[in-house]
C-alpha cells in the first residue's frame, strides 16, 4: 500500500498515512464508519458505506441496536463489511459539535481509540478512517484533524496487532488540513 502522496509517519512499529481517496475502496482490514447513534444508515460516509457494502452491514447492525440499543458517541461497534474490500467495518458515533466546550475532543478521540481497540481484540493488521465528525456533525477540520492524529498516535504506540491507519480524506482541502495537523504532531 502506498502513501499516496508521501504523507505518513512511523509510529512505533506501525504507521500512520493520509490519503485523497474513498474509503469504501480501501483495501485494508477494517474501515470506520462515522455513523449516527440509531445505527440505521444515514447519509454522507455512512450512506457510502451501506451502498457498497450492501444490506448484510444493515442486518448487523439492526441485529446489534436490537441487543445493545442505540450506540452512544465515543463508543464503537463492529460488524461485517459484506461486498466491501475491507473485512470489517467498525461503528462509531462521533460528537455533534456544539462549541468546543461540551467535551467534544475527547468524544472524538474516544472514536478513534475505541474503533482502533476493537481492531486490535479481532487482530486486525489495517485501518481506515474518515474525517469523524466533520461533517454533518459540523466539528470544524482544522480543530478535529489533531485529535484525530494524536489519539490514532497513542492507539498505535502500544498495539500489539494494527500496523497501518489510515486518515481517508474526501477533498484536497481535507488533506491540506490533515497534513498540516499532521506535519505539527510531535511523536517518539
Ligand atoms: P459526520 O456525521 O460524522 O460529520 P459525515 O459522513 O457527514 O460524518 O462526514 C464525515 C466526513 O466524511 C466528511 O469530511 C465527508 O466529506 C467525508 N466523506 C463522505 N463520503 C466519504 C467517502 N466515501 N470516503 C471518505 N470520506 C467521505
Amino acid at each position: 500500500m502506498s502513501a499516496d502522496r508521501g504523507l505518513s509517519r512511523t509510529i512505533g512499529p506501525g504507521r500512520l498515512e493520509i490519503a485523497r481517496g474513498d474509503l469504501t475502496r480501501e483495501r485494508v482490514s477494517a474501515i470506520v464508519n462515522a455513523a449516527n447513534s440509531s445505527l440505521l444508515g444515514g447519509g454522507g460516509v455512512d450512506g457510502a458505506i451501506h451502498r457498497a457494502g450492501g444490506p448484510a452491514i444493515l442486518e448487523e447492525c439492526r441485529a446489534i441496536r436490537a441487543r445493545r440499543g442505540s450506540l452512544p458517541p465515543g463508543q464503537a461497534v463492529i460488524t461485517t463489511g459484506g461486498a466491501l474490500p475491507a473485512r470489517r467495518v467498525s461503528h462509531t458515533v462521533g460528537p455533534v459539535w456544539s462549541g468546543g466546550r461540551s467535551g467534544e475532543p475527547e468524544t472524538l478521540a474516544s472514536c478513534y481509540g475505541a474503533s482502533l481497540a476493537l481492531a486490535e481484540e479481532e487482530g486486525l493488521e489495517s485501518v481506515a478512517f474518515p474525517s469523524i465528525s466533520t461533517g454533518a456533525f459540523g466539528y470544524p477540520i482544522e480543530e478535529a484533524a489533531p485529535v484525530a492524529l494524536r489519539a490514532i498516535a497513542d492507539a498505535l504506540k502500544t498495539a500489539r496487532h494494527v500496523r497501518l491507519v489510515r486518515c481517508v480524506l474526501f477533498s484536497e482541502s481535507d488533506l491540506e488540513t490533515y497534513g498540516r495537523a499532521l506535519a505539527a504532531m510531535v511523536t517518539g
